[in-house]
C-alpha cells in the first residue's frame, strides 16, 4: 500500500532547516517543522551577546544547496548568520511549514504512530519523528552560591539583557571559552573595568576574525556563483585538516599545536602568559579562535582573575583568597549542558521505554541518527556528531538524505516502521569507543566534549567514513514491519 508519509521535524535551527530543505528537494512536502523559539535560526537566535561571530570561515559555514556569496566578512558575524538561515528558510519555501512558538514537551510511540505533545497542549501526529534539537542549546547555569544576591545585572551570554549598557561599567565574565573569549574582545573597550574569571587556561589560536570580505570580492562571487561553488568544495576538502588534526597523532596535529603554543608568545607580561597557559594539550577542547583575544587581555582596564569563586556577594565576586572584586555587570559565559540532545522532552518508544531510560549509562545513537527502542525516530547531530571535526550543514543534510531513504520505503508500502538493532548499535558504539582512544579530545583535558562520565562524545571518524555510513541504510541494522 502506497502512502504519503507525516513527519513531525523538531526544532528550526541550523539542522532542521536542513532537514526540511531536504525533504523538499526530495519531494517530500508532508512535514511540519516545530520550533520553541519566536524565530528560526536556533544558537544563532538565541545568541545575541557583543562580539558573538563565527570562527568558521563565511565561506564555509553554509549549507552545501544555499551559497551565499556576500557575507560582509570572512568571519561572519552573528546577526547575519541569523539572516541567513530566515532567508534560507523563506527562499526554501519553509516558513508555511514551521511553527514558532511551540515547544515540544514530549512525544510517545504508539500504534506505529508517534503523537507529539506540546507545552500549548496542541497535538500532532507523525509517522516519523525527526529531533533537530540542537547541542549548544540549554545554557549550563553554574551552581556558585550567592547568585541571587548579586545588586546588578546577572545573566547567561546565551539570554543576553540588551537593556544593559557595558560602557563605563565593571564588567565581569565568567568562562575562557569561544564565548568568554569572543566578550572579553567585545566588551573590553567598552567597559570601564573588565575582568575574565578564568578556571582553566583556554588555548587560542590567533586567526583574522574580524577582516572584512572586500565588496570587489562579493561582487565577484555573486556573478561568478561556479567560482564560489569551488571555493566552498576546495574549503570542504581543505577543511580535512581538523579531522588530521584531531583524530591521531602525526604532522598534521603537531604543526598545529605547535602554532598554538607559539601564539602565547604575543602576552609579553610574563605573569599574565603563566596565567594564560594551558596545562593540556592545543585542541583537547573546543579550539578557540581569536584575532584580537591577546591584544584585548593585555590592555590596562582588563584583569585575569583565576582565583577560584567562593561566591556572588551583593557588590560583586569573593574570591576564595577573600577578595572582594567589585562589578556592575556578571555574564556567565558558562556554556551549555551538551548532551541533554532532545530532553527534557518526555520521549517514550515502543514498549513505553522512555529516552531517559535508554541512556541511562549514557547517551548514544546509532550513527548519530537511530535508536533502539524508538522506530522511526532519527536524531540530527544526535550522540557522537562531529561538532569540531567535520563540516556540520554537511553532516545534518546527509542524515536528512539517510532518513528520506526510509521515507521513501515507507511511501512505497515497504514498510510501515523501521527500528535500528541492538546488536548493529553495539558494533556501532564499539568501534567508536576504539576509534576515540587516539583522539586529542582524549588527552586528558575536561571540556563540554566529554560527558558525566568523563566520555568523548564525538565523531571519531573522517567525513569519508561519514558519507559512507549514512549513505544508505543497511537492511541487516534495522527490524521492520510492513
Ligand atoms: P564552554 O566552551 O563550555 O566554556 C565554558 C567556560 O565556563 C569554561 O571556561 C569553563 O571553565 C567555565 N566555567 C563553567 N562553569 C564554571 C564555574 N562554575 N566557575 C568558573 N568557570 C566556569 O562554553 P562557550 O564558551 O559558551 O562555548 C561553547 C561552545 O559554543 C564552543 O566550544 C563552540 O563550539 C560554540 N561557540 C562557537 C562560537 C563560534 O564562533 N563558532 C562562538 C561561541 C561559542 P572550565 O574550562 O574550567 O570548565
Amino acid at each position: 500500500m502506497a502512502r504519503e508519509p507525516r513527519v513531525v521535524i523538531i526544532g528550526a535551527g541550523m539542522s532542521g532547516i536542513a532537514i526540511g530543505v531536504t525533504l523538499k528537494k526530495a519531494g517530500f512536502h508532508d512535514f511540519t517543522v516545530l520550533e520553541k523559539g519566536s524565530r528560526v535560526g536556533g544558537v544563532w537566535h538565541w545568541n545575541t551577546y557583543p562580539g558573538l561571530t563565527c570562527d568558521v570561515p563565511s565561506l564555509l559555514y553554509r549549507y552545501t544547496f544555499a551559497g551565499k556569496p556576500d557575507w560582509a566578512h570572512f568571519f561572519a558575524k552573528g546577526p547575519d548568520i541569523q539572516r541567513y538561515h530566515e532567508d534560507v528558510a523563506r527562499e526554501h519555501d519553509l516558513t508555511g511549514h514551521i511553527r514558532l512558538n511551540t515547544e515540544v514537551t514530549g512525544a510517545r510511540f504508539e500504534n506505529e504512530r508517534w503523537h507529539v505533545e506540546t507545552a500549548d497542549g496542541t497535538r500532532f501526529e507523525a509517522d516519523f519523528l525527526v529531533a533537530a534539537t540542537g547541542i549548544l542549546h540549554h545554557p549550563r547555569v553554574p551552581d556558585i552560591l550567592g547568585m541571587a544576591d548579586f545588586d546588578g545585572p546577572l545573566f547567561h551570554t546565551a539570554r543576553w539583557d540588551h537593556q544593559v549598557d557595558p560602557r563605563g561599567k565593571r564588567v565581569a565574565v565568567i568562562g575562557t571559552g569561544s564565548t568568554g573569549v569572543q566578550l572579553t574582545t567585545a566588551l573590553q573597550p567598552l567597559a570601564k573595568q573588565f575582568s575574565l574569571f578564568q578556571r582553566t587556561a583556554q588555548w587560542v589560536i590567533p586567526a583574522p576574525t574580524r577582516l572584512p570580505q572586500p565588496a570587489a570580492l562579493s561582487t565577484l562571487l555573486r556573478q561568478a556563483p561556479r567560482l564560489n561553488q569551488a571555493i566552498f568544495d576546495a574549503s570542504l576538502l581543505a577543511s580535512r585538516v581538523l579531522t588530521d588534526i584531531t583524530l591521531a597523532p602525526g604532522p598534521a596535529r603537531t604543526l598545529a599545536q605547535a602554532y598554538a603554543r607559539a601564539s602565547l608568545r604575543l602576552i609579553r607580561n610574563r605573569r599574565l602568559r603563566a596565567k594564560l597557559t594551558p596545562d593540556y594539550e592545543p585542541f583537547c577542547k573546543r579550539q578557540v579562535v581569536s584575532g584580537e583575544f591577546f591584544r584585548a587581555v593585555q590592555r590596562k582596564n582588563v584583569s585575569v582573575v583565576t582565583d577560584a569563586i567562593e561566591r556572588i556577594v551583593p557588590e560583586g565576586i569573593r574570591t576564595a583568597d577573600g577578595t572582594v572584586h567589585e562589578f556592575d555587570i556578571i555574564a556567565l559565559a558558562t556554556g551549555f549542558q551538551a548532551h541533554n540532545y532532545m530532553r527534557p522532552m518526555r520521549l517514550t518508544g515502543r514498549e513505553g521505554t522512555t529516552i531517559d531510560e535508554a541512556w541511562e549509562n549514557g547517551t548514544f545513537a546509532y550513527r548519530m541518527t537511530a535508536i533502539p527502542g524508538f522506530p522511526n525516530f532519527f536524531t540530527v547531530l544526535g550522540p557522537n556528531s562531529p561538532i569540531g571535526s567535520v563540516h556540520l550543514q554537511y553532516t545534518a543534510e546527509h542524515t536528512g538524505r539517510y532518513i528520506i531513504s526510509f521515507l521513501r520505503r515507507f511511501r512505497r508500502g515497504e514498510l510501515t516502521t523501521a527500528e535500528v538493532t541492538e546488536a548493529a548499535t553495539k558494533e556501532f558504539n564499539e568501534q567508536v569507543r576504539a576509534a576515540i582512544g587516539p583522539t586529542v579530545w582524549n588527552t586528558g583535558c575536561q571540556s563540554w566534549y566529554l560527558d558525566d562520565r568523563g566520555t568523548v562524545d564525538l565523531w571519531p571518524f573522517d567525513r569519508k567514513t561519514l558519507t559512507r555510513m549514512l549513505r544508505e541504510p543497511d537492511p541487516e541494522h534495522y527490524t521492520v514491519t510492513v
